[in-house]
């Protein structure tokens, strides 16, 4: 584990604690800061990028269509309070080699306008105002993935309409994606 800060130029690091038993920065250094930068302009409150390879998301990028309308409005339906937690979506990228600038391009492109990235067959970046309200946001993502996936397989028969996903959103006064309901 390390902490360092980017310095004033822009274009060196500044190593202020860490790294010292031969670790270093994660290979998915580009994606995180170009990430950063963009969230920043976004929302002056969104400090944490984070990245990890949540299961069911995971797995979910093997089986359901990776259009980002569909993607997200699947993710609503799993589980009620998805549109609440993420009215704005979540973004998906096609499998792209990591570690690479043009992933993280890609990424703080798709930051503008959405905190949760999906990348297929890797896993997820979200962004957020500190640790516990990110992990949060992933995880609640996460869980809707996992019910989607238990469902998959078996007839549905059962589900939230878009009515009922307005309802929710009009309570909880959140602005669900333009154009992602289907009223
Ligand atoms: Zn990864």
């Amino acid at each position: 584990m390390g902490l360092f800060r980017i310095g004033k130029d822009g274009h060196t690091a500044e190593l202020l604690w860490g790294y010292n038993d031969g670790g270093r920065f994660t290979s998915e250094l580009p994606a995180h800061l170009m990430s950063h930068i963009t969230r920043l302009k976004v929302d002056p409150d969104n400090h944490v990028v984070m990245h990890c390879h949540p299961t069911n998301l995971l797995a979910m990028t093997y089986v359901h269509d990776l259009d980002e309308k569909k993607f997200t409005h699947t993710l609503w339906e799993f589980s009620t309070e998805c549109i609440v937690v993420f009215p704005d979506g979540v973004n998906v990228l096609p499998w792209m080699l990591c570690g690479t600038n043009e992933i993280g391009e890609a990424t703080a492109k798709k930051m503008e306008t959405s905190r949760l990235v999906v990348w297929a067959a890797h896993g997820i970046y979200g962004a957020g105002k500190d640790l516990d309200e990110t992990f949060g946001l992933i995880e609640t993502a996460e869980k809707a993935a996992e019910v989607y996936m238990k469902c998959a397989a078996v007839p549905q028969v059962n589900t939230i309409k878009d009515s009922e996903l307005k309802e929710l959103a009009d309570f909880f006064k959140v602005t669900p994606r333009e154009g992602y309901l289907n009223l």
